[in-house]
């Protein structure tokens, strides 16, 4: 069977593994250097931790980078989706329409506010919401469509955008993945009504918990502001005054304390942390887009295995979060993805199948009764195929941080190895 001459023996088999050491900082995130620690010991040391003097100053710069009017820092993602959806106007029996394939942030904060996520499917190549599918759950209670621009692969906006304005929903994007993302020349967040994104330590612009809400709407702001930042709504507060005032007396009529009974501020060591990460991140996002690319422009013609990447015109993939691969059994000789995933481990290239599991699968929208309300989704939940296939159809892949030719190559190198022996029917 291993008669072939220059098929090299897998390490799953007992051979060499194709990736030998590589240097820790090839993925290290977020990259750290003198100028964050002072940054953050300034604030430590001043004690204005809770301020949000430095906040401010992040807000405007986040609003600066996306040219939009209006950024509102928030104390993680989760925290600006939600805010974000109140201001958009869920509330108690309204229905908002997401992906399935997410993570759980994207939608679950609307459970809270009484509504019910509707799950729509997803598009195979783009494994991104599908806007026909959405279209198609549209009803009268739908308030709002959330479109996540899942692992920095931007959303069909031009027909979801067609679709909310038609429908007069709103649309919310979820940047948690697409930091810089571009769809046709235009930044993600910019697009919908309002944008939201987490600024966690795993994300692309990684700046510890962190959330941030941008949008050109002054309405959502002042909502979204009232809603979880009370040192905003003009009560007595010895913080520092927003620029932006809450003028809506639907709003000013309950000055000092938040409508949403939260307090979303962001901690100022991360306000003092992101303002310079964001200083950076168009360099460093633009060598992992080299990086990433060149890694894909390798994996070109292994048999079975594609980089998922967006191949239009004056569109990104942003900082790559998340990166993926799709993988075709059938090219393979139908060797199941998790023991293509294992022979690849051996080889030394960390990578799993599937991606997020499906939302819809979770036992949290089958019967959980969380207010005491009785189940949170009082309707059944559609098979979603596409969002299912996911499981054997995708699998993660490194994600570089350097643009480092060779050590990148011993990665695609290993993929390579790997696919032509699962296609000469080596691996059982
Ligand atoms: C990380 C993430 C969030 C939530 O952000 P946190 O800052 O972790 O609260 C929301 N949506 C998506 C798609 C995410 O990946």
């Amino acid at each position: 069977m291993s008669s072939a001459t220059e098929a090299p023996t897998l390490a799953l088999h007992g051979g060499p593994k194709a990736v030998q050491a590589t240097d820790p900082s090839l993925f290290h995130w977020p990259i750290i250097t003198e100028e964050d620690e002072a940054a953050v010991l300034e604030v430590l040391r001043a004690g204005k931790m809770s301020g949000i003097d430095v906040t401010l100053k992040f807000e405007e710069e986040m609003a600066a980078w996306h040219g939009v009017r209006y950024a509102l820092a928030h104390n993680n993602g989760t925290a600006a989706l939600q805010a974000a959806m109140w201001a958009c106007g869920v509330r108690h029996g309204d229905e908002i329409i997401g992906p399935s394939l997410t993570y759980w942030a994207s939608l679950m904060p609307a459970l809270n506010l009484g509504a019910r996520v509707v799950f729509a499917d997803i598009e195979r190549e783009s494994l991104n919401i599908d806007p026909a599918d959405v279209e198609r759950r549209i009803t009268p209670r739908t308030k709002a469509i959330v479109a996540v621009h899942y692992t920095g692969y931007p959303c069909d906006m031009d027909r979801l955008l067609e679709i909310a304005r038609r429908h007069k929903v709103k649309l919310i994007e979820d940047v948690s993945h697409a930091h810089g993302t571009l769809y046709k020349g235009r930044l993600a967040g910019t697009m919908g009504d309002v944008g939201c994104m987490s600024l966690m330590s795993g994300k692309s612009l990684a700046c510890g918990e962190g959330g941030m809400l941008i949008t050109n709407d002054e309405s959502i702001w002042q909502r979204a502001a009232a809603f979880g930042h009370y040192e905003r709504t003009g009560g007595p507060s010895r913080y520092a005054k927003s620029t932006v005032a809450i003028t809506d007396p639907e709003l000013t009529q309950y000055a000092g304390v938040p409508l949403g009974g939260f307090k979303y501020r962001m901690h100022q060591l991360t306000s003092a942390l992101g303002r310079v990460q964001l200083k950076h991140y168009a360099e460093r996002r633009a060598e992992i887009d080299r990086a990433m690319n060149r890694f894909g422009d390798l994996l070109e013609g292994t048999p079975g295995i594609r980089l998922h990447r967006v191949r239009q015109e004056n569109c990104s993939m942003g900082g790559w979060y998340y990166p993926l691969a799709h993988y075709n059994a059938e090219e393979l000789g139908g060797l199941k993805i998790e023991k293509f995933c294992e022979a690849l481990r051996a080889e030394g290239v960390p990578c799993a199948p599937g991606a997020n599991k499906p939302l819809h699968l979770h036992s949290v929208f089958h019967g959980a009764d969380i207010y005491g309300t009785g189940r949170v989704q009082k309707t059944e939940i559609e098979r979603l195929p596409v969002s299912e296939g996911v499981a054997s159809s995708i699998f993660s892949v490194p994600w570089f941080k350097h643009d480092r030719a060779g050590e990148i190559a011993a990665y695609a190198n290993a993929i390579n190895k790997v696919a032509h022996a699962a296609k000469r029917g080596l691996i059982q």
